[in-house]
């Protein structure tokens, strides 16, 4: 097949460009590097299958190659300190963007997939979250971009299908953790990681009873492959239901690498989720796919991961509060 992918120098997008290339298909990558990173673009440029264009996809999506079996919608800044320093790109990339993609796989003929995310499902009162939640997301605090942008993506993808008769595919991604992960994003992975490997204090936002539930990139992937695999076009979550509190998961990441750390607790992000935790049932019953990897092994993995690229500076304060 011939597929391609925005945010293909993303994390998940350059391991989506991974597993493409690596079954046999050739994929087009693209990307303006707002969040995106160069050196996940050069790890598969001479790869022949592989081909890149730079550009930004909420203003044009400048492909005139051969015809495409799937186009893949994963250009979004989406760590939470990232898409409040771009709000407008990022509410561009869900709305023009998302058109910008599904005309693209409508001149083709091609599927779309849209990488939507649990964000939708906003500050949750139903826990674990299913898809059939409308979710509770207030539309226009600081995260409202993303939220809202993704919400609305969702919306212009279901009506590509239903007025146009696209192909679509729309997942809810859940926290997705991994190797490539861009190590300034400020996420709550990545500082805990940086933190404790320069032998720092943790920094917990609020009191830390918060929970999240942490997928590992390889079992995304995974979801992403079977669920092109079948014809289906409401939302699927996919993520991994192992939930922890922040103060847990701090816990954890601290006797991974260094159990004498202290742990500090610093004001909370403004509209900060209380809980979140995916309701897999679908793509259980859908895919037959779960998450294989545990938390254990696949922090271990990116620890690895992080050790070995550990001088990277960070560009983001790791306080996220708005
Ligand atoms: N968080 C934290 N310390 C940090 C970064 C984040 O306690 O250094 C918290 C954050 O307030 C949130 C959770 O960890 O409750 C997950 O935050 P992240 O930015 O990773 O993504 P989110 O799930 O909020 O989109």
């Amino acid at each position: 097949m011939r597929i391609l992918i925005t945010g293909s120098a993303g994390f998940v997008g350059s391991h989506l460009v991974e597993r493409f290339l690596r079954d046999g298909h050739t994929v087009v990558g693209l990307d303006n590097y707002l969040s995106g990173q160069r050196r996940n673009t050069e790890l598969f440029l001479a790869h022949p299958n592989f081909r890149f264009i730079e550009a930004d996809v909420s203003r044009h999506l400048p492909y005139d190659g051969e015809r495409l079996d799937w186009v893949l919608h994963f250009a979004s800044p989406a760590s939470p300190p990232h898409y409040q320093q771009y709000p407008i790109e990022t509410l561009m990339v869900g709305a023009q963007g998302t058109q910008h993609a599904l005309d693209l796989a409508s001149q083709h003929g091609a599927g779309f997939l849209l990488a939507s995310t649990s964000e939708v499902y906003g500050d949750p009162l139903v826990h674990p979250q299913p898809e059939s939640y409308w979710g509770h997301v207030n539309p226009n605090g600081v995260r409202s971009c993303y939220d809202e942008a993704k919400r609305y993506a969702e919306a212009i993808t279901m009506a590509y299908h239903r007025d146009r008769g696209v192909d679509t595919r729309i997942i809810r991604i859940f926290n997705t953790y991994g190797p490539r992960m861009r190590h300034d994003d400020g996420r709550v992975v990545t500082n805990f990681i940086h933190q404790a490997l320069r032998g720092e204090a943790l920094t917990i936002h609020g009191d830390g009873s918060q929970t999240r539930s942490f997928q590992f990139v390889d079992d995304l992937v995974e979801g992403i492959v079977r669920l092109m695999g079948v014809r289906y076009h409401e939302p699927v979550n996919l993520g991994n239901p192992d939930e922890y509190t922040i103060v847990q998961f701090a816990h954890l990441i601290r006797d991974l690498i260094d159990p004498s750390l202290d742990v500090t607790f610093e004001a909370a992000a403004q509209d900060d989720p209380k809980q979140r935790k995916p309701d897999i049932a679908r793509a259980r019953d859908l895919l037959g796919w779960t998450p294989r990897v545990s938390l254990i092994e696949g922090l271990s993995r990116t620890v690895e991961d992080f050790r070995a690229d550990s001088k990277v500076p960070l560009l983001f304060s790791t306080t996220t509060s708005g």
